[in-house]
């Protein structure tokens, strides 16, 4: 089994992804015939592939940049990692969808206008929904999806040399 998920890792473009070390606290890690397993999916190559992939590639990824497979296969694969817990989706206004292996710990993130970077930030409050709006109408709320828009470091010093 391990030799499928090495075959298809040199298939996978990594182009523009270099220097970034994703991979200390995926869960995804461990054994990822078992991660599919436990989750109620069906182990396919493709999907051993894909998680794989995401193991070793920087949070936030959008099917294009998971390659290996046609767009397709990667969308119709993380709808059902997705589905199923083991990937998170966030859909940053102007983005295509991005993905990301770190779930269930409702963080929120910080999004670059200028250069699309996103990172991380830890929830605000500790457990999700994390914030409470006054008046919810009733609504039984489970989450509260934050991202907060800005410039990053890089992209405000840039501004700041080339008025
Ligand atoms: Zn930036
Ligand atoms: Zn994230």
């Amino acid at each position: 089994m391990v030799r499928i998920v090495e075959l298809f890792k040199f298939a996978v473009p990594l182009s523009g992804m270099s220097g970034v070390d994703a991979t200390e606290t995926n869960p995804t890690e461990t054994n990822p015939t078992e991660t599919l397993r436990s989750h109620g999916l069906r182990v396919t190559a493709a999907r051993l592939a894909v998680l794989d992939t995401l193991g070793e590639l920087p949070p936030h990824v959008t099917v294009e940049q998971v390659g290996a497979l046609s767009t397709q296969a990667v969308y119709d694969i993380m709808r059902a990692l997705h589905g199923a817990g083991l990937v998170r989706r966030i859909e940053p206004a102007g983005s295509p969808a991005l993905f990301e292996t770190r779930v269930g710990d409702n963080h929120h993130h910080l999004r670059c206008r200028e250069c699309g970077r996103t990172v991380d930030l830890d929830c605000s409050l500790g457990a999700a929904p994390c914030l409470t709006p006054e008046v919810s109408g009733g609504f039984e709320i489970d989450e509260a999806e934050v991202i907060f828009w800005g410039r990053c470091p890089e992209c405000a010093a840039a501004r700041m040399e080339s008025p």
